[in-house]
């Protein structure tokens, strides 16, 4: 194992997708509505910092609405993710899931000066981290330098709606910043 390869098997032990809070970027987002047609203002919810923790208070995705400060997340139950079918506890949207969901519980190693060392799998995160499986590292690789770029484009959006002082301005209005949904959609208020 090395740069090439890093040893995982996923048992589906349900973790990631009942305990784990999912943050999704807004690319995520448009490709959730895009190829499953779900609609946004029902999967997402906007956290504030009481409700999650592990979030640094300088991320640059915190979105500020007067004194509060929410986190756009996909939307959980006591039962897990809004996308995990509650019988057979598999993912309903597995093809369009988020990058987040995707790269989980691998973690990245990278050079001071950013060349790619290899993956390992993260040390503080509930997964099991079963070791019986292989799985090549350009997918991944690949999966996290498209993160990496949304990431800065989604801090430019969230800048955006930072900036806005309109006076009635809510959490949710920061979907209609980069996906188009129906607004007559029952549950939009
Ligand atoms: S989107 Fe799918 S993979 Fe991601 S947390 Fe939800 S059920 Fe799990
Ligand atoms: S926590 Fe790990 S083993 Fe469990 S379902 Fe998620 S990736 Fe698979």
């Amino acid at each position: 194992m090395g740069k090439e390869s890093v040893r995982f098997a996923c048992h589906h032990c349900g973790h990631c997708c009942t305990e784990v809070v999912c943050l999704p970027t807004p690319w995520d987002v448009i490709r959730m509505v895009r190829m499953e047609g779900a609609n946004p203002y029902e999967f997402l919810e906007f956290l504030t910092a009481e409700e999650i923790t592990g979030v640094e208070d300088d991320d640059p995705t915190w979105l500020e609405v007067g004194d509060e400060r929410y986190l756009m997340a996909l939307r959980r139950s006591a039962d897990g993710c809004h996308f995990l079918d509650k019988k057979t506890r598999y993912c309903t949207i597995y093809e369009a899931r988020p990058i987040l969901c995707r790269l989980y519980p691998f973690a990245v190693q990278e050079t001071e000066e950013g060349e790619f060392l290899g993956f390992t799998l993260h040390d503080d995160v509930g997964c099991p981290k079963n070791r019986d499986g292989v799985h090549k590292t350009a997918p991944l690789y690949a999966l996290y330098q498209d993160d990496c770029l949304h990431q800065t484009d989604y801090q430019d959006l969230v800048n955006v709606f930072n900036a806005r002082t309109d006076a009635d301005k809510r959490p949710e209005d920061f979907i209609e910043m980069f996906v188009h949904y129906e607004k007559s959609s029952p549950s939009h208020n």
